[in-house]
């Protein structure tokens, strides 16, 4: 006899209720959700091993919110990491302007260079890399808000230069930080190029 064993990620629905969605503008019905990764036997689960999850969601935007705080989106932060990060890494801090466009293109709201100078800050003072911050982030995250990330990360490097390996290459580990499968990272990729890069213009060096 034979066993085979495996993980599987459960997503349980915990409790629903009424809150005033910042994204939808007016009160909607939201639910919250833990995600559990599983130990199992069979394909059947027998263990929780831990829990990769929790967040309330919207059930009209399906915008995902730390529980108990719905002031924002909870992907709000990991757009403004990915767009920051990845233009700092091309020495694009002449180019702010992409950073609000795409800000805009993917929240429908607002930054300003102040914000992103505040962000640009953090990210120098922090000793923490881009993946483990993606990975804290990913536990109040729902595939939606985890989607937007990757768009953000995506973008910003198309608008950057001509995506080579090592290019495309963070952009997947960065999905894989927030726990997506590569398969995932490739249909938004694929996405967005049918998308015609949604009109963004480019930052390239001439030469
Ligand atoms: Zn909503």
């Amino acid at each position: 006899m034979f066993f085979l064993f495996g993980e599987q990620v459960r997503i349980k629905s915990l409790k629903e209720g009424q809150f005033n969605c910042p994204v939808c503008g007016v009160r909607q019905p939201y639910r919250r959700f833990e995600e559990v990764n599983y130990f199992t036997i069979f394909l059947l689960p027998i263990a929780p091993l831990s829990k990769l999850a929790d967040y309330c969601q919207c059930a009209v935007c399906g915008s995902s919110f730390v529980p108990d705080n719905y002031a924002e989106p909870a992907y709000l932060g990991g757009v403004k990491r990915a767009l920051v990060y990845v233009m700092m890494g091309y020495n694009m801090e002449s180019h702010k302007d992409t950073v609000r466009e795409l800000w805009q293109k993917l929240t429908a709201s607002i930054i300003d260079d102040r914000e992103i100078g505040l962000e640009m800050d953090r990210i120098k003072a922090s000793k923490e890399d881009i993946f483990s911050f993606m990975k804290t982030q990913a536990y109040h995250l729902n595939i939606h808000g985890k989607q937007k990330i990757i768009e953000a990360a995506f973008l910003m490097t198309y608008a950057s230069c001509e995506i080579e390996h090592r290019d495309r290459l963070r952009v997947n580990l960065i999905g894989s930080a927030l726990g997506t499968p590569l398969e995932f990272v490739e249909a938004v990729v694929n996405r967005i190029r049918a998308s015609n890069y949604y009109g963004l213009k480019r930052n390239l060096v001439v030469s």
